[in-house]
């Protein structure tokens, strides 16, 4: 999408990485085995429909979003494949998803029979979610499965397409509750099969599941944050069990350069005063693009040298200590790559306690995103 840029600030998405790690995954799970692409919340706020054109092209077969919105996005952008919603979509909504041809999730027997009242403009596509520990949504017991099947049985507006599940813990060092999740869902799938004859697909792993346990994955993998070419824990980079390629990159530009004497302050507060006579450069970040207050003294990357945030972040606007006088118009690389060094998005998410995938979901629509590669 070309989009006409009047700020010094821009992510940038490299699609060739998006490209990159999806090859890197279908070498690692078993042939028979396909790439559902995750672009909720705008493809992890890389952008879904770009991220998504190239994960198609580059072997994905389908896509998934966690709310209906995102999955009509998809289609009013041209998709043609098969879209599925992890999240519960309200019965009074599911016409639109028939129409459309939007795959919903289900797990309740009386939303079922809620769907079963609608007369819908043609036959609902559906996947099971199977809650096995992650305690989040899915069903839970045998019991619940035969009274979903039976309502199932007794419906002719939708169609059973598939079954799934999620691992709480894939991504972690122990892996012992991976395992008993794994056997819950063969046992309830052993349960299925004695209910249920007409083929469905299967999927159980996301990034961390697939990296990890790739003989373990069925017809599908859901493949998110990896795609995006992260690691989804410390663990799973520690395996070194895939290489990935980082595909976003946040950047600006020095708007400002100006020499302060020793005892000057910067910023809201006050609360950084220079010790000697310092060079200090704006960049036009603050909070309400994503980058926020707490990344106050983080370092950027300025002629490839790390270079410290001073001052508090503001709205708009965000000051660096540069070593040296840089001209108005300097790049500066907030993550990614500068000459020899890199700022990844996992040390970012290190320097706010949380995980990698936090971070470019943080970074505002208002920063546009650039996509680059073939
Ligand atoms: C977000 C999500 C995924 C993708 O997980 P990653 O760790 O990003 O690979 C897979 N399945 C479900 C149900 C999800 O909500």
């Amino acid at each position: 999408m070309t989009q006409t840029i009047y700020r010094d600030t821009w992510a940038e998405v490299d699609l060739d990485a998006i490209e990159y790690n999806i090859n890197q995954i279908r070498a690692r799970i078993p042939q028979h085995c396909s790439v559902i692409a995750v672009v909720k919340a705008d493809g992890y706020g890389h952008g879904a429909v770009e991220v998504a054109e190239r994960a198609l092209q580059s072997g994905a077969e389908m896509l998934a979003v966690a709310i209906l919105e995102e999955a009509l996005t998809l289609r009013e952008a041209g998709f043609d494949v098969p879209i599925l919603v992890f999240g519960r979509v309200a019965p009074k909504d599911v016409a639109i998803a028939a129409e459309k041809d939007i795959t919903l999730t289900f797990f309740q027997k009386e939303w079922l029979q809620e769907v079963n009242q609608i007369s819908l403009p043609q036959t609902l596509k559906l996947h099971m979610k199977w809650d096995t520990g992650m305690g989040r949504i899915g069903l839970r017991t045998e019991k619940e499965l035969k009274e979903l099947i039976d309502e199932l049985k007794d419906q002719s507006n939708v169609q059973l397409t598939g079954i799934y599940t999620h691992f709480a813990t894939a991504d972690e060092p122990g892996t012992d509750y991976f395992h008993m999740q794994n056997e819950r869902f063969d046992r309830l799938m052993t349960a299925f099969e004695r209910m249920w004859t007409d083929p469905v697909a299967i999927h159980t792993g996301n990034s961390a599941a697939s990296i990890r346990f790739p003989e373990k994955m069925h017809h599908y993998i859901r493949f998110g944050i990896s795609m995006y070419g992260m690691y989804p824990s410390s663990t799973v980079k520690g395996e070194r069990n895939i290489d990935l390629k980082q595909s976003f990159s946040l950047h600006s530009r020095l708007i400002h350069v100006k020499q302060l004497a020793p005892g000057e302050s910067v910023s809201y507060g006050a609360t950084y005063t220079t010790s000697d006579y310092e060079w200090i450069g704006t960049i036009m970040i603050g909070y309400a693009d994503g980058w926020i207050r707490k990344l106050q003294d983080i370092e950027v990357l300025i002629d490839g040298k790390r270079m410290p945030i001073v001052g508090r972040i503001c709205m708009d606007q965000t000051m660096i200590r540069l070593d040296k006088e840089y001209p108005v118009g300097t790049e500066v690389t907030l993550i990614g790559r500068q000459q020899n060094d890199m700022i990844e998005v996992d040390e970012v998410a290190d320097y706010l306690n949380t995980i990698s995938y936090e971070i470019p979901c943080m970074i505002s629509s208002r920063v546009p995103r650039i996509y680059t590669g073939e």
